[in-house]
């Protein structure tokens, strides 16, 4: 199985809001694949679903091969899952969670989760109670881990922790990859997933508006900043897909998905274009395009098909 899950066409309505709604993605074996979205993107929904802690109202999901649905015990078993807000008993110290804990795993989890305690330098003698927001969410790292699992799901992991605790955070994370293990992480802090994710993908209103590996994504998209001689509604034609654009005066400034980099080069000389400047945006430029882009996204422009869904036309944006 190269796949570790499998999401069908899966949508999630509570009542008559639809939190995730038709999502298809594949996360392989070995990768840390980030799970990208603002507020109220369907992230954690997803994640649910897919530990079987949510029924779906549509689709499919299997989790190392054992349907969510149906086998959501099984699945929860063998993945390692740090939700957003964990669960901690307060009036234990850390040896004595870990000991509890292991209650309900086979036998090495309590040596594996004082070894990682002791790694980040948590003292296994303090109650969780005395400890810092960074101690109490290495315990809970450390007790998603602790049973080595072939999937770990980390759910917001970072969100609150200074900035060494995060570092730790996302070091073992590539660790865990390293190792031919897979790491699912839901995120809004872009800047950190850009430093350790294999493959990006970007929810907005509970659906994927993309899937790609992160090197292949930005290898794959451009910034373009194109100064026209007259003044124009429209952008210049362009290959590839026009996530988003935006004009000031004489100047359009486009994201552009699946640039054809011989098409741009000749993009300058082209009759009324006077300058085209060419760079690779970073993941968080990326995402906000997504997130400025009207709501059908993602429009593909060839260079004799100019698109309309995606531009925003409303005046200096710059
Ligand atoms: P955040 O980053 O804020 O955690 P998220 O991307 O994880 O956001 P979800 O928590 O999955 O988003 O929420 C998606 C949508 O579903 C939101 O509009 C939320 O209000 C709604 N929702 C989530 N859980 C429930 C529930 N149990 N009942 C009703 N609506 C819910």
């Amino acid at each position: 199985m190269s796949n570790v899950i499998e999401i069908a066409s899966v949508t999630k309505r509570f009542g008559r809001q639809t939190a995730v709604e038709n999502v298809s993605l594949d996360v392989p074996r070995g990768v840390v694949f980030a799970l990208l979205g603002e507020n109220g993107a369907g992230k954690t929904t997803l994640v649910r679903m897919l530990l079987g802690l949510l029924e779906l109202s549509a689709g499919q999901i299997k989790t190392l091969g054992l349907d969510s649905n149906r086998q959501g015990l099984a699945i929860r078993r063998r993945v390692g899952y740090l939700s957003e807000r964990p669960t901690l008993y307060d009036w234990m110290t850390a040896a004595e969670i870990g000991w509890f804990t292991a209650g309900f795993y086979p036998d090495g989890f309590e040596f594996q989760f004082r070894k990682l305690v002791e790694q980040f330098s948590v003292p296994l003698d303090r109650k969780l109670s005395q400890m810092s927001k960074g101690m109490r969410a290495k315990v809970a790292l450390s007790l998603a881990m602790a049973h080595r699992p072939e999937l770990l799901v980390l759910d917001e992991p970072t969100s609150g922790l200074d900035t060494l605790v995060r570092r730790e955070f996302l070091e073992s994370m590539v660790d865990i990859a390293a190792e031919g293990r897979t790491v699912l992480l839901s995120s809004h802090q872009i800047n950190e997933v850009e430093r350790v994710a294999d493959i990006v993908a970007i929810m907005r209103a509970g659906r994927v508006l993309l899937v790609e590996r992160l090197d292949e994504l930005k290898s794959r998209t451009r910034e373009l900043t194109i100064t026209v001689a007259e003044n124009s509604f429209s952008p210049p034609p362009v290959a590839g897909e026009v996530v988003r654009s935006r004009r000031r005066t004489r100047q359009w400034q486009l994201l552009i998905r699946g640039a054809d980099d011989e098409q741009l080069s000749t993009l300058g000389s082209q009759q009324g274009i006077v300058a085209v400047e060419s760079r690779t945006p970073t993941l968080e430029e990326i995402f906000v395009a997504y997130m400025q882009a009207g709501p059908s996204t993602v429009s593909v422009a060839t260079s004799s098909e100019v698109p309309g869904a995606a531009y925003d036309m409303n005046e200096p944006q710059m």
